[in-house]
C-alpha cells in the first residue's frame, strides 16, 4: 500500500502569525486534502527567550480562520517540539556514538582567533580527531562529510551545495541543548513526514538536514522551498518595516476567504483568466511545481481589492453578519444603546457595495446612530465655500420640511433647487451630505436622509447653517 503522504507545518511562537506563514500553511493544507494526507501541526517552541503562549494562541486562532480546522481529519496535532527534548537529545547521542558527531571545545573567541590566523572563515575541523567526549561548555558537531550534497527541490529543481562550503556544524549548544537544525530533523522522522514545504529562507539549512536524515538512517523528505514575500521596495517582508501580522488583517476586516484567495496567488496562478477562484477550485488546481521561483510582491492594496470583490459577492444577510463585530464593539463611535440592527440593516446593501474592509463601515454608518453627525472640517469649509451653498440649503430646508419624507421624494425636492439655481445634484448635495452625514463622501444620501427622518435631518442643517453663518 502506498504510504500516505505527511505534511506539516512548524512555525515558531515568537510573535504575530506573518501572511508568508499563512501562506505555507495554505500550501502544506492543500497538498494533505489533495493528496489525502495528513497535516501535521508542530510548535517549534524550544526558544525560551523568545516563546510566547499568547503567539501560540495567536497561530492556532488564524489557521482556525484560515479554515485550517484542527478537527478535520487530514489535521494532526498540535504537538508541541519541547515536549520532545529527550528524543533530540538521544538522536545527537546516536549520531556520537556512530562517529558522524563530535564535541568540540572551542570557544567563539577561539575559533575566530584560528579563522585569523589562517585567513579561512568560519569553523575550521580543528577538533575533529581530537577524542573529546562531551563535557561541560563543548558543543556537539556534525563532522560533515567530503563531496556534494544535491537537494531535490521541488519548486527549484535540483540544488547542488558544494560540502566545503558548510563547516561542521553544531548539533548541541555547550549547555547541552538541542539547535533548531536537529530538533526539527528529528521531530520530522519522528513524526514520519514524508514532505517538508517551507519558506526559502530555510534552503540553506536543507543540506544540513539532508545530512542528518541520512545519518540516522532515513530517506530524506521530499523538499520544497517556497519564495519569499517582499513588499514594494521589493525587500523581504519583515515584521519591524511591514505590515504582515495576519491578526492585523483579520481586525481590519479582511475576510478569510479572500486573505486565502490572494495567499494562493503569490507566485501561482489558478488556470482560467481570473484569479478570483473559489477555494475548492485552488485545492484542484494547486501544483508545487508550478510555483513561481522569485519573489512574490505582497500587495496590500490588491489585497483590499479582492476583499472588497468577495464583499460584494457575499449575500446581504451575510454581509450583516460579517459586519456585527464592528458595529458593536466599544470602539463604535456611537453609544451602544443608540445602535439599531433594522436601520443598519435597510442601509447595508449601499454600504456593500462600497466597502474595501469591514473596518470602514462604522464610519460610513455612524451618521445613522450618533446623536450629531462627526463633521470632517475640512470637507464642511469645501462644501460651504460656494456661495450658492447656503442658500440652496435653506431652499432643500424649506422644501424637506413638508414633502413626503422617501428617498424619492427628498431628491426630487434637492433636483427642483437644482433646476432653479442650474446646479447638477452631485454639486447641489453636497452641503447638505456634509450637514448630515459629516462627510463628503458616502452612500447614496436619500436612502440614510429617509432613515434618519425628518426631526434630525432639520436639526443637522439648522446646526450646519448655524456654523456656517
Ligand atoms: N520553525 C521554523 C520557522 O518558523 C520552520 C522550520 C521548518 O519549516 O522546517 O521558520
Amino acid at each position: 500500500m502506498a504510504q500516505t503522504p505527511r505534511y506539516r507545518f512548524a512555525p515558531s511562537p515568537t510573535g504575530y502569525f506573518h501572511v508568508g506563514g499563512a501562506r505555507t500553511a495554505l500550501y502544506n493544507w492543500i497538498l494533505a486534502l489533495q493528496n489525502n494526507g495528513v497535516f501535521v501541526l508542530r510548535i517549534e517552541d524550544t526558544d525560551d527567550s523568545r516563546n510566547n503562549p499568547q503567539w501560540t494562541k495567536g497561530i492556532l486562532e488564524a489557521l482556525a480562520w484560515l479554515g485550517i480546522d484542527s478537527s478535520d481529519s487530514h489535521f494532526e496535532g498540535p504537538i508541541f517540539q519541547s515536549a520532545n527534548a529527550a528524543l533530540h537529545v538521544a538522536a545527537a547521542e546516536k549520531l556520537f556514538a556512530q562517529g558522524v558527531a563530535y564535541y568540540c571545545d572551542l570557544s567563539t573567541e577561539d575559533i575566530q582567533k584560528r579563522a585569523k590566523d589562517s585567513g579561512k572563515q568560519g569553523y575550521d575541523g580543528h577538533s575533529r580527531d581530537r577524542g573529546l567526549g562531551p563535557g561541560k561548555g563543548r558543543v556537539l558537531r556534525f563532522r560533515v562529510p567530503p563531496g556534494s550534497t544535491i537537494v531535490q527541490d521541488e519548486v527549484r529543481g535540483s540544488v547542488e551545495f558544494d560540502n566545503s562550503t558548510i563547516e561542521d556544524f553544531v548539533l548541541l549548544r555547550g549547555n547541552g541543548s538541542p539547535v533548531f537544525l536537529l530538533a526539527n530533523v528529528v521531530d520530522d522522522i519522528t513524526q514520519g513526514i514524508t514532505h517538508v514545504v517551507r519558506a526559502e529562507e530555510h534552503l540553506p539549512n536543507a543540506p544540513k538536514q539532508q545530512m542528518i536524515w541520512q545519518a540516522l538512517g532515513h530517506q530524506p523528505p521530499s523538499w520544497a522551498h517556497v519564495p519569499v514575500l517582499v513588499n514594494e521596495q521589493r525587500k523581504k517582508l519583515s515584521k519591524r518595516r511591514d505590515k504582515v501580522a495576519v491578526e492585523q488583517y483579520r481586525e481590519e476586516g479582511i475576510l478569510a476567504a479572500a486573505m486565502k484567495n490572494y495567499l494562493m496567488t503569490l507566485g501561482w496562478a489558478p488556470t482560467g483568466d481570473t484569479e478570483i477562484v473559489p477555494f475548492e477550485k485552488i485545492t484542484a488546481d494547486f501544483k508545487l511545481g508550478s510555483v513561481n521561483h522569485s519573489p512574490a510582491f505582497f500587495d496590500i492594496v490588491k489585497l483590499q481589492s479582492f476583499n472588497a470583490d468577495y464583499i460584494r459577492a457575499m449575500p446581504v444577510g451575510e454581509f450583516i453578519r460579517a459586519c456585527e463585530p464592528w458595529l458593536t464593539r466599544e470602539k463604535a463611535p456611537w453609544q451602544a444603546h443608540d445602535y439599531d440592527a433594522k436601520v443598519f440593516a435597510e442601509i447595508a446593501p449601499l454600504v456593500q457595495t462600497r466597502v474595501q474592509l469591514l473596518q470602514d463601515v462604522p464610519s460610513m454608518v455612524d451618521f445613522l446612530f450618533c446623536d450629531l453627525p462627526i463633521i470632517d472640517a475640512d470637507a464642511f469649509t469645501k462644501a460651504f465655500a460656494p456661495e450658492w451653498a447656503s442658500l440652496t440649503l435653506i431652499e432643500i430646508r424649506e422644501g424637506f420640511t413638508t414633502c413626503e419624507f422617501t428617498p424619492d421624494a427628498l431628491k426630487a425636492v434637492v433636483e427642483a433647487v437644482g433646476e432653479k439655481h442650474s446646479l447638477k445634484l452631485g454639486k447641489l448635495q453636497a452641503p447638505l451630505r456634509v450637514a448630515v452625514t459629516g462627510r463628503s463622501v458616502g452612500p447614496p444620501l436619500f436612502e440614510p436622509i429617509a432613515l434618519l427622518g425628518r426631526d434630525a435631518t432639520l436639526r443637522r442643517i439648522d446646526i450646519a447653517l448655524a456654523k456656517k453663518v
